[in-house]
């Protein structure tokens, strides 16, 4: 059998509900970009929604239509923020998709969409407060403002959102950037518009500085049980995906388990330690399809390794491996490739 990513419903279930409950009264908008963080896109829609969950933030029109769907008539919204093409546009509106809106031209391009459409467009406007990655400048948000006034006044627009993403880098930017937010919220108001929702916060800020939440967090990581790189474990909070691979072959005290770099196994974490039945054992080298692990007396065919996950075996967490490598823990998860098998466990 082949390497398997493990995925834990009752992790998900007690991660979402432990940040829901650290980040009320904000509501919780479970990000779900890159197939929700490598946990699959439709499993984790259909769980967290049974759990309440009410809001989810798709990344793409594709996978807004692809949440939309398994949600069905539920109550809930799907916001997609990439800057997407007329006809996606077109799909969204068509299924009810709230869309982020980070440029003058995209605001542009929906508000002829919804007119041709004779509906209006739900959106979520982005001030850039700093990360200059998509969003409004400040100096262009008076004129904006206008154009979204117009734009609601002439029916096409209901303004869903005014949001904004923070760089996460040191208090004192993040607390700029709020700042900035909060003037955009004074012009907007001045226009005459008034959103429904605010957000600027992802999971670090969300869990950690409760005076730049708004009424929706956008949390990916922490509902999956990663922490930052460099960050410390969260109360409540633990990995919800476990990578395992089994033992195929043995060497004296060396174990080969199949799992290597064409699965996604990065090869630059050789060194790192692995969790084996026996305890935690150093992982010596990544080939291509094997690796091979270090100083396991007694090991037998089958045997299963954990490579990251919560513990269980001794192992460490994604995020852990990660650091190794200068990269976070949800890379290390996405990274894996179709040759890892996902299996749902209760
Ligand atoms: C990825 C992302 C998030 C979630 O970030 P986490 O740190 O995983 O919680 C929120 N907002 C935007 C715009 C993102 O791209």
């Amino acid at each position: 059998m082949g390497p398997e990513l493990r995925i834990s419903r009752g992790a998900l279930l007690d991660d979402i509900a432990a940040v829901r409950a650290r980040i009320a009264p904000s509501t919780l908008m479970l990000v779900m970009k890159d197939d929700a963080y490598g946990h699959g896109l439709e499993w984790t829609t259909g769980t967290a929604a049974g759990a309440g969950v009410d809001w989810f933030g798709a990344y793409d029109v594709a996978s807004a239509l692809r949440i939309r769907r398994v949600l069905g008539d539920r109550d809930a919204r799907v916001f997609a923020w990439a800057t997407s093409t007329a006809g996606e546009v077109d799909d969204a509106l068509a299924a009810g998709i709230d869309l982020g809106v980070g440029s003058e031209e995209y605001l542009q391009l929906i508000l002829t969409v919804a007119a041709r459409r004779g509906t209006s467009a739900r959106v979520h406007l982005k001030i850039d407060t700093g990360l200059h990655r998509n969003g409004i400048r400040p100096e262009a948000w008076p004129a904006f403002a206008e154009t979204v006034a117009a734009g609601v006044r002439d029916g096409l627009l209901r303004v869903a959102g005014l949001w904004s993403h923070l760089a996460e880098a040191s208090d004192d930017e993040d607390d700029a950037a709020q700042a900035e937010f909060r003037s955009a919220l004074d012009v907007l108001r001045a226009a005459g518009v008034e959103p429904e929702q605010q957000h600027l916060t992802a999971s670090a800020a969300s869990w950690w500085r409760p005076e730049l939440r708004g009424t929706l967090s956008r949390i990916g990581a922490f509902c999956y049980g990663i922490r930052s790189a460099d960050g410390p474990d969260l109360d409540g909070i633990r990995p919800v995906a476990s990578l395992v691979a089994r033992v195929v072959a043995l060497d004296g005290d060396r174990a080969i388990i199949g799992i290597g770099s064409f699965d996604g196994l990065p090869s630059t974490l050789a060194g790192a330690s692995v969790g084996t039945p026996a305890g935690a054992r150093g992982l010596l080298r990544i080939d291509e399809t094997t690796a091979v692990i270090d100083g396991w007396q007694g090991a037998a065919i089958g045997d299963e390794v954990h490579v990251f996950g919560p513990g269980d075996q001794g192992e460490d967490s994604a995020t852990t491996l990660a650091e190794r490598i200068g990269t976070v823990g949800e890379e290390v998860i996405t990274r894996l490739t179709a040759r890892v098998g996902r299996v749902i466990e209760a």
